[in-house]
């Protein structure tokens, strides 16, 4: 049987009724990642000894009747979520020898479960770009359409979902890098609630914004996979200290009378004609269902993507000092420790990580604070006001989650400000720290996934899941697969 092609529910039925077991499971995995990661590309690296090992521990978890929800499940993890004693590069050659000496919150968790890890999945460097052409090793192509990119930075993880090199992944997401690559690629995923999901070992690009969140092949693994990752972690002073929540709690209830926003900043020019096709017939859909859409306005929309690019470049530029050839990763020998580090970091770092280092040092320096970061933080505030004020109206958000379907590998790379566009509907969202989730919504006329997304209040993550899995249930899209 091919189980790579399952969702998280249906293999973990099957191996609850010992109908297969995880060896077999991940037999077959690394078999499909064989046949078609020479074309995908979306692992960094492939941890088939150790998936062997966790394989094993997963049976004997299931003989000793100790099994739990993910056992034996192949999940893949975005190389900048720690892994102890597994490469963890962040897609930088200053970070090409790092072996974690521990273990991020979310694996532990994971690992608690006796999940099985197929491998690290490729990202733009330190999450930073829209695209994953980024990484300093590789790059990863949209599985339904090779001349494309998968959209970024959790490129590799919503490729491998697509093409079936996993069964779910785990991503992270500071401007949109869950949301935009799972549109790319036709697949669900879930930028949780800023604090909701520990952060602990996952290496920071910007601290007041990352987060991370899974990428599933459809809605009810998303709800899985967070019961599993979400809750609060001593270990994370911005984890918030709620009670745990059953986010498949909603799943299939009625949608009748719940008020969908549409914001009348985001359907503007610029935006693929396609793509407003589609969300306007997911829209619809939404109607049929029973939900009220209602115009709403968020009038800072405008100032989003200047705000975020000067908020992430100075958190990322303080963050990203402690890389210096000293503690870890790469050293490129000096006469002495200035020459050490300016080689080290000149060597070590791509070009768009050495742009926003400048960039954010710049905005954080005395004499431009005020005028650019202070500034910025100001006009966080009313971004996020203007969410607060929409959600005393509506239940939900509804968008676009990317301007356009993927766009060509190549495209964008030499112009920094178009690609900073491709998260023009995503952005405010981690500015406000609320949750939302990109869904697919119906193809383009050359075959090219779309995706909806759905914005939510604060913490309300299970209400959201369970308007996306009524839209899920109602349409096509999510059983659909690319040809590989
Ligand atoms: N594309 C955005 C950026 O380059 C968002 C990345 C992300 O969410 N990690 O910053």
């Amino acid at each position: 049987m091919e189980f790579h092609k399952l969702t998280v529910v249906e293999l973990a039925k099957l191996i609850h009724r010992r109908e297969v077991m995880p060896h077999e499971v991940i037999i077959d995995i690394f078999k499909r990642i064989q046949e078609v990661e020479p074309k995908v590309k979306a692992y960094i690296t492939l941890s088939i000894d150790k998936a062997y090992d966790m394989a094993r521990e997963a049976e004997n978890t299931i003989f000793s009747g100790k099994n739990k929800l993910l056992t034996g499940i192949p999940i893949a993890v975005k190389d900048n979520i720690c892994t102890k004693g597994i490469p963890t590069t962040c897609a930088s050659k200053i970070l090409y020898n790092f072996y974690p000496p521990y273990e991020s919150t979310v694996t532990s968790k994971l690992l608690a479960q006796k999940y099985i890890l197929p491998g690290k999945t490729n990202m733009d460097e330190f999450a930073m770009g829209s695209s994953t052409e980024n990484s300093a090793f590789q790059i990863t192509r949209n599985p339904w359409d090779l001349e494309r990119v998968p959209g970024g930075s959790s490129g590799g993880s919503a490729a491998a979902v697509a093409a079936d090199e996993c069964i779910a992944a785990l991503g992270s997401d500071t401007g949109g890098s869950i949301r935009q690559p799972a549109s790319f690629c036709g697949v669900v995923g879930l930028k949780p609630t800023y604090g909701r999901v520990s952060r602990f070992g996952l290496v920071a690009f910007a601290s007041s914004l990352d987060q991370i969140g899974p990428i599933t092949k459809c809605v009810t693994d998303a709800a899985l996979l967070m019961n599993v990752i979400a809750g609060h972690d001593s270990m994370d002073s911005t984890s918030a200290p709620i009670e745990p929540t059953d986010f498949t709690e909603y799943l299939g209830h009625d949608v009748k009378g719940l008020k969908i926003g549409i914001p009348k900043e985001y359907f503007i020019e610029g935006i693929d004609k396609e793509v407003e096709e589609r969300i306007q017939e997911a829209i619809k859909k939404l109607e049929d269902l029973g939900c009220i859409p209602i115009e709403i306005s968020l009038p800072h929309t405008e100032y989003a993507v200047a705000t975020y690019y000067i908020v992430a470049t100075s958190e990322a530029s303080s963050n990203l000092a402690r890389y210096d050839g000293v503690k870890y990763g790469l050293r490129a020998p000096g006469k002495d420790l200035l020459e050490m580090y300016m080689k080290t970091r000149s060597k070590g770092f791509g070009a768009e990580v050495k742009r926003r280092i400048m960039l954010g040092t710049y905005c954080l320096s005395a004499g431009y604070y005020d005028a650019y970061y202070k500034k910025a933080l100001q006009v966080r505030t009313l971004i996020k006001n203007d969410f607060e004020k929409a959600f005393e109206k509506v239940d939900f958000i509804i968008t676009p989650t990317a301007p356009s379907p993927a766009f060509k590998i190549g495209e964008k790379i030499d112009d920094p400000l178009q690609m900073y566009l491709s998260d023009i509907f995503t952005i405010s969202i981690n500015l406000a720290g609320v949750p939302a989730i990109s869904i697919p919504c119906g193809f383009s006329e050359k075959g090219l996934p779309i995706g909806l997304q759905i914005i939510g209040k604060p913490f309300d993550e299970a209400r959201i899941l369970q308007l996306s899995y009524a839209y899920e249930q109602s349409t096509p899209w999510h059983k659909m697969k690319p040809t590989l």
